[in-house]
């Protein structure tokens, strides 16, 4: 085949498969990302080289391209990648994938084989999930960002009216933390910033989600969780905050501070008609913890 002059150059795969799925042309680039020389993969089924291949799925794929003489697009954000290659880099553990199967006509124009393409969309793929990322956390801390929290809760509060789970919420915000940083640099702020909110995430399970809601004050969603439940989650972040070293090396010498927190716990129940009014009622606890001596946890009902 004089095309494989051209085919063993490019940047991109090309498999070519009878009706059978037996491999007929495996290109360069094929053998660069598999290690499977051509001459090995030649005439057997491809499945047989790679059996964690979507079966159903390329079969599907293929025999609709052989009946209908159409082209079938794997995209990756849907099936990420055909091929399990190994790829360390950019964040994924293996190479991302946008695959085309298509058809090729024999003398008689009927459709006797059809190709693959691969191509290597790793890079981009990475690019994509770094935008995504910038846009839903906050570059200081790395936790979630006030908009995405604003859009999940909401989600959680129409799901959780639907099926009338439990659902509660924490605000918090650092006690007098200008002094802080009126006393020690916005920098050392800074580190406390990132303390504090790590040390939330580490109380939390899984299932919940912390977010920074303003400059010092944050914001958890917890599903499934009633009142009391959150309540004995605020005051375990609200202990552990006060029991946390903040050290910090700088140029004028070891700073080492305590920090307090308090915090308002909401949660949802039939009077609550908005996302915004469960937020609401956990900022006016927050606002009473305040008011009531600071360092505590405080919860409001709907009245
Ligand atoms: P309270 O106990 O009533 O909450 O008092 P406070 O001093 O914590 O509250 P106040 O609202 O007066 O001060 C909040 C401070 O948070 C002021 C602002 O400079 C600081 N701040 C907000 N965002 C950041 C940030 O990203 N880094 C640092 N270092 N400080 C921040
Ligand atoms: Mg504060
Ligand atoms: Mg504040």
């Amino acid at each position: 085949m004089i095309y494989r002059q051209v085919f063993d150059v490019i940047n991109i795969g090309i498999v070519i498969l009878d009706t059978e799925l037996n491999v007929c042309y495996w290109n360069r680039w094929m053998t660069q990302h598999s290690g499977i020389e051509c001459e090995d993969i030649i005439g057997s089924p491809l499945l047989e080289f790679f059996p964690e291949i979507n079966t159903k799925y390329l079969d599907r794929s293929v025999k609709a391209v052989l009946r209908f003489g159409n082209f079938v697009f794997l995209s990756q954000k849907l099936h990420k990648y055909l091929f399990k290659f190994k790829k360390d880099t950019s964040g994924f553990q293996h190479m991302q994938q946008s695959v085309t199967i298509g058809p090729i006509r024999g003398s008689d124009n009927s459709i006797d084989h059809v190709f693959i393409v691969v191509q290597d969309v790793t890079e981009m793929a990475a690019y994509e999930r770094k935008l995504h990322e910038m846009n839903i956390k906050d570059g200081l801390t790395g936790i979630y960002n006030r908009r995405y929290l604003e859009s999940r809760l909401k989600d959680e509060f129409d799901r959780h009216k639907r099926y009338c789970h439990a659902l509660s919420i924490i605000m918090f915000d650092i006690d007098h933390f200008k002094a802080i940083n009126d006393s020690y640099g916005h920098q050392y702020g800074d580190i406390i910033l990132k303390k504090v909110s790590s040390t939330a995430l580490n109380t939390l399970r899984a299932n919940d989600m912390l977010a920074r809601y303003g400059g010092e004050e944050f914001c958890c969603i917890l599903p499934e969780t009633t009142i009391s439940n959150a309540m004995m989650v605020a005051e375990r972040i609200r202990k552990n905050v006060e029991s946390q070293e903040n050290k910090f090396s700088g140029i004028s010498g070891d700073i080492t501070a305590k920090v307090t927190i308090s915090l308002g716990v909401s949660e949802l129940c039939e009077l609550t008609d908005t996302h915004e009014k469960l937020l609401k009622k956990a900022d006016d606890a927050l606002y009473a913890a305040k008011h009531t001596g600071r360092n505590k946890v405080v919860q409001m009902n709907l009245d």
